[in-house]
């Protein structure tokens, strides 16, 4: 049977949540997953990669792609800019694969208008002092703003109505199994296998 397009699926949450970790261990569970890489101006951490945790360019390069409309969505998040490419995830939907994006909060709005079958995930701390505990002990050698990076937590937290699904990353591997359950049932979702039925001759025109 003809696939039906792959559905884009934003995991959201604030920095220090685990949403590296949670995002995976879900993909160790759900192999057919593929991960968006974005574009960013942030200097690459220790241990990063680029092509894998994301396209580590200069700002000229950033503007030309946001000029030359190379990018679905972009913002600016802790004086970088950050953006995801457009042509990697057409494509990848159209093969019928969903695609994880790992973006911010205005990045999830881009990508509801754009995309209304796309689902939108956030994970969640199981408290506000936990965040903080796994912040600090990220930030040890990094140099990260602690205090920004929570402020900005508080801030997203008021745009979680956007979301359909919120995730409490207290375990990490149970959080990952929920964002699994997630997916599978979006799969599942009717109108995403109606226009399909019809074409196989399954259902008839009304
Ligand atoms: P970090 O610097 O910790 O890797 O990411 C900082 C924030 O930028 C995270 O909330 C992350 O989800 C978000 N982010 C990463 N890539 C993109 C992107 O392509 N678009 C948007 N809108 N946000 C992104």
């Amino acid at each position: 049977m003809t696939k039906a397009r792959g559905i884009p699926v934003v995991v959201s949450g604030p920095s220090g949540v685990g949403k590296g970790t949670v995002i995976a261990l879900m993909r160790q569970r759900c192999p057919d997953l593929v991960l968006s890489v974005s574009m960013t101006t942030r200097p690459p951490r220790p241990g990063e990669s680029h092509g894998k945790d994301y396209f580590f360019v200069s700002t000229q390069r950033f503007e030309e792609a946001i000029q030359k409309d190379e990018l679905v969505e972009w913002a600016r998040v802790y004086a970088h800019y950050y953006g995801t490419p457009k042509s990697f995830l057409e494509t990848i939907c159209s093969q019928g694969q969903d695609v994880i994006l790992d973006i911010d909060v205005q990045g999830a709005a881009a990508i509801r208008s754009l995309y209304p079958e796309g689902i939108l995930i956030y994970v969640l701390p199981p408290s506000l002092e936990e965040l903080r505990r796994r912040l600090f002990s990220r930030a040890k050698g990094e140099g990260d703003d602690l205090e920004l990076r929570l402020a900005q937590a508080r801030r997203e937290f008021r745009f979680l109505g956007i979301y359909d699904y919120l995730v409490i990353n207290d375990d990490a591997e149970t959080a990952s199994e929920q964002l699994c359950h997630i997916i599978m049932a979006a799969r599942l979702r009717r109108e995403r296998a109606e226009p399909l039925l019809i074409a196989h001759g399954i259902l008839g025109p009304a």
